[in-house]
């Protein structure tokens, strides 16, 4: 269309201009020949005695010049010479004549007839009236036919111009777009699993930097669709080894006859052992999914009082501590309240503290301390257990690490109560750092802010839940 369009446009434009160009220049140059026409019949007395030959040449050269016709009226109005001789000797009246007794010359264009019609006054140079009009009427048919013969060749030129352009114009806009149609085909190829390759087509920088995007995309759909699949091996791993020793445990017992009551005992006593670690585990699960969740899900945000919730959580693990000869020490260095959820946060607390303990020493100790500042509050755990080794230390927070397996079985570990704690605690758009040094202790730094800002994500659910409760 921007090619072809403005043809049309261009030729309308030439056509008419060149028109109404022509016709002002037919009409001025006819009315000038008028003009030394209406002179030349006063000279020879024409309008009083029509045979002189010069102006009847004259008249005649004119109107086959023009290829006109022209009549000579005099004041009574009377046709004295139609070059036509149709109408000589008849009476002619008409307001344009009537007008030109007036001194009034007239030029008017007929456009679709196809004439101009001219009236010229004939004056009396002594007495200044008019004495009679002439009246010319002169073809455009040769303009006519000029314009006829340039709309034509206009139209050759634009139907050359539109097929080039239309050409043209399929050709860049099929070679301008091939490029994205790579990339779209390289995407499906990639969706419908043709290939793991990565894309790339380096045409232009917009189509590099879609597929260094979608590469990216994979990238980390790869990533979390390998962390999901370690993700069920591990629990189903867990789970089923508590299930394998039971059946250890029952099949060894079942296969023996006349077993004592306290072997079925001790038997039964690990047995349960199993099933309670098993219970461990699936509630640690339940507890990581529902942290997982609650991003979606609301936070029951309440202002609680950091100090003696830490105090609470101490109080359960007291019995723990006590048991492995572990002294737990609080240090509230100054009261804190701060708006969070106490039941998820508590957890992330407990897990911490209850590590400290677990993985402590004979005689050692735990020691909790309570801080804040005008933003955040900080809670410390620290402890003078076995310590964490440092290539470990980045990786204590994954679902089901444990630095030493066994001894974290022995012990009761299920490997999630540290990812449940960091969830709980990103949760409250808080930190939790590690330091340690092996065989000297371990410091785990919970940082929160004070007031809850709520996310984008859970303002969305809060508003949800608000118009349900409404409805
Ligand atoms: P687990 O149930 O095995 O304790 P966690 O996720 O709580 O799982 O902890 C992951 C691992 O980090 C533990 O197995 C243990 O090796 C290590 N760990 C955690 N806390 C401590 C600590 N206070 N001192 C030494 N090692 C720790």
């Amino acid at each position: 269309m921007v090619g072809i369009l403005p043809g049309f446009i261009l030729r309308y434009i030439l056509l008419n201009s060149y028109e109404t160009r022509a016709i002002s220049v037919r009409k001025t140059e006819i009315q000038n020949q008028c003009t030394i026409l209406a002179d030349h019949l006063l000279t020879y007395g024409y309008l009083s005695d029509q045979s002189s030959d010069v102006v009847n040449a004259e008249l005649e050269q004119f109107s086959s010049l023009y290829d006109g016709r022209i009549m000579i009226i005099d004041d009574d109005l009377r046709i004295i010479k139609d070059t036509y001789s149709i109408s000589q000797g008849k009476i002619m009246i008409s307001e344009e004549i009537l007008r030109c007794f007036d001194k009034v010359s007239l030029a008017k264009h007929d456009k679709i007839n196809q004439y101009i019609e001219f009236t010229t006054p004939i004056t009396d140079k002594g007495t200044g009236s008019v004495v009679g009009v002439i009246l010319t009427s002169v073809s455009t048919d040769r303009i006519a036919e000029t314009i006829r013969i340039m709309g034509r060749k206009a139209t050759i030129f634009e139907v050359i111009v539109g097929v080039i352009t239309l050409c043209f114009s399929v050709f860049v806009s099929a070679n301008l777009i091939r490029p994205f149609r790579d990339i779209n085909t390289a995407i499906i190829q990639v969706e419908e699993g043709f290939t793991e390759e990565k894309i790339s087509v380096p045409v232009y920088n917009e189509t590099e930097a879609i597929a260094a995007s979608f590469n990216k995309l994979m990238d980390k759909m790869n990533t979390l669709e390998n962390s999901r699949q370690e993700f069920v091996s591990n629990v189903s791993h867990e789970l089923k080894t508590p299930i394998t020793s039971v059946k250890v445990l029952a099949d060894s017992l079942l296969s023996q006859e006349n077993v004592p009551v306290e072997i079925y005992r001790e038997f039964m006593e690990d047995i349960t052992k199993e099933i309670d670690r098993e219970d461990k585990i699936i509630n640690d699960l339940l507890s990581l999914v529902k942290l997982d969740r609650s991003a979606d899900d609301l936070m029951n945000i309440s202002v609680v009082d950091i100090n003696s919730m830490v105090e609470d959580v101490l109080k359960r693990v007291r019995p723990i501590a006590d048991r492995a000869k572990v002294e737990l020490i609080l240090e509230s260095i100054r009261p804190v309240s701060a708006e969070i959820d106490e039941i998820k946060l508590s957890l992330a607390i407990m897990n911490v503290i209850e590590n400290a303990v677990k993985y402590n020493k004979e005689n050692g100790w735990v020691k909790v301390s309570v801080d804040a500042d005008h933003q955040f509050f900080t809670v410390v755990v620290a402890d003078s257990g076995m310590g964490i080794p440092e290539d470990a230390q980045a990786h204590i927070f994954e679902r089901f690490y444990r630095v030493d397996k066994s001894h974290s079985r022995e012990i009761g570990g299920t490997g999630l109560g540290l990812a449940i704690a960091r969830n709980a605690v990103l949760m409250h758009e808080g930190a939790i750092r590690v330091e340690s040094s092996e065989g000297v202790g371990t410091t785990f730094t919970i940082k929160i802010p004070k007031t809850h800002t709520v996310t984008g994500k859970q303002q969305e659910t809060r508003t949800e839940d608000d118009s349900k409760e409404k409805a």
